[in-house]
């Protein structure tokens, strides 16, 4: 009898215990990946088919590059690569790199970057913020440069005793990252009834990654590519030849590319189309209002291209389109949310001169 009621004491005790316990995260690392698909509704309202966005803001850096930059770190961290103290260096358009700074931190590794000036002032500060030293270099000089920030970060690897160069356009970790956990939350998010996947091509790791693995899965999903004028990756797909003559400068940051990464599997992308700078910035701002979706610059170069898309009859009443929104609006108040900026842009002409004006100053 009396060893029953210590039995039932101890279980008591168990119960008790679990009940108590404390459902916290160990750290925000272990809240990277699993990011919501939400459906559009009312911005999708005119073209056929049905619209999903994997919004990546919901990653603990708020975009896509938590991912890789975790998958990176830890791989290194395995290998014995990277040890305690040691100092991470990349260059990066600024969310790579708030990725890596981030993982850094909890991780205890010195962070460097070497950013392009074409880098918002809010993503150059937020870099700083989380603790690492950042080089500003040149957005239009060639990649071969020495002031390039591909050139920099470099040099500044060779100097730097017990560093690691992430090299995120030559690096084929990139790309599994992706292969490893977007692709495989789509496929289970949609119940393997995705029919066309639309993603923004920078490195071209999240692009190359996701199609992947889903094509592995159906080989008939389509995959279609966004990229910049004023980038080489759509002709370079479509010609296997790097054209100069394709290369000028532009607005949207993290998309589209002076040079080609081996990071970009060309051969699992089907299609790719030229979207605008002045026509992002307007969908960006369109999403927010619409579907109250605070998304950044090159969410709305992804949307940009799927009515683009639609335009040229991609997409039928059956499509289960699934879209990739990389980042956060908050990295771009000082740009596409800034009435200054996209009027100093010439980005509102007099058709919607009102959508800038919608505020009221009351002295
Ligand atoms: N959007 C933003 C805002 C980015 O920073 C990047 C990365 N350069 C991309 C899209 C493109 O992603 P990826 O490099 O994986 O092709």
């Amino acid at each position: 009898m009396l060893v029953k009621h210590s039995i039932l004491e101890t279980l008591k005790k168990q119960y008790l215990h679990m009940k108590e316990e404390i459902k916290a995260y160990n750290s925000v690392l272990d809240l990277i990946g699993n990011t919501p698909l939400i459906k559009l509704n009312k911005i999708s309202a005119d073209l056929p088919g049905n619209f999903y966005a994997k919004v990546e803001a919901f990653n603990p850096g708020h975009s896509t590059k938590d991912r890789i930059a975790l998958c990176i770190i830890e791989e290194a961290e395995r290998k014995g690569i990277l040890k305690p103290g040691d100092t991470i260096i990349e260059t990066t358009s600024g969310n790579t790199g708030f990725s890596l700074a981030m993982v850094s931190i909890i991780k205890g590794y010195d962070c460097i970057l070497a950013v392009s000036s074409k880098s918002s002032k809010d993503k150059i500060d937020m870099l700083r913020s989380m603790g690492a030293k950042v080089y500003v270099c040149p957005a239009h000089v060639s990649a071969d440069d020495e002031r390039s920030y591909y050139n920099v970060a470099k040099r500044l690897h060779e100097e730097t005793k017990g560093s690691v160069y992430i090299n995120q356009y030559f690096n084929e970790l990139n790309v599994d990252a992706h292969y490893k956990s977007t692709g495989p939350e789509i496929w289970e998010q949609t119940g393997g009834q995705i029919t066309h996947l639309v993603a923004c091509s920078g490195t071209g790791g999240t692009i190359s990654g996701t199609a992947r693995f889903l094509k592995e899965q159906n080989p008939n999903i389509k995959i279609l590519g966004v990229d910049a004028f004023g980038s080489v990756l759509k002709k370079y797909h479509e010609t296997k030849e790097f054209d100069n003559a394709e290369i000028y400068p532009y607005r949207i940051e993290g998309l589209g590319k002076n040079l080609i990464p081996t990071a970009t599997d060309f051969d699992v992308i089907d299609k790719f189309i030229k979207v605008s700078d002045e026509e992002s910035a307007h969908t960006a701002r369109e999403l927010a209002k619409k579907e109250g979706l605070f998304v950044g610059y090159t969410s709305g170069a992804a949307f940009q291209a799927v009515k683009q898309y639609a335009e040229e009859g991609e997409f039928d009443a059956n499509s289960k389109v699934v879209i990739i929104f990389p980042d956060h609006g908050s990295r771009y108040m000082s740009k596409v949310f800034s009435d200054e900026w996209m009027n100093e842009q010439g980005f509102f002409d007099s058709v919607n001169q009102e959508e800038a004006l919608k505020i009221e100053i009351i002295k």
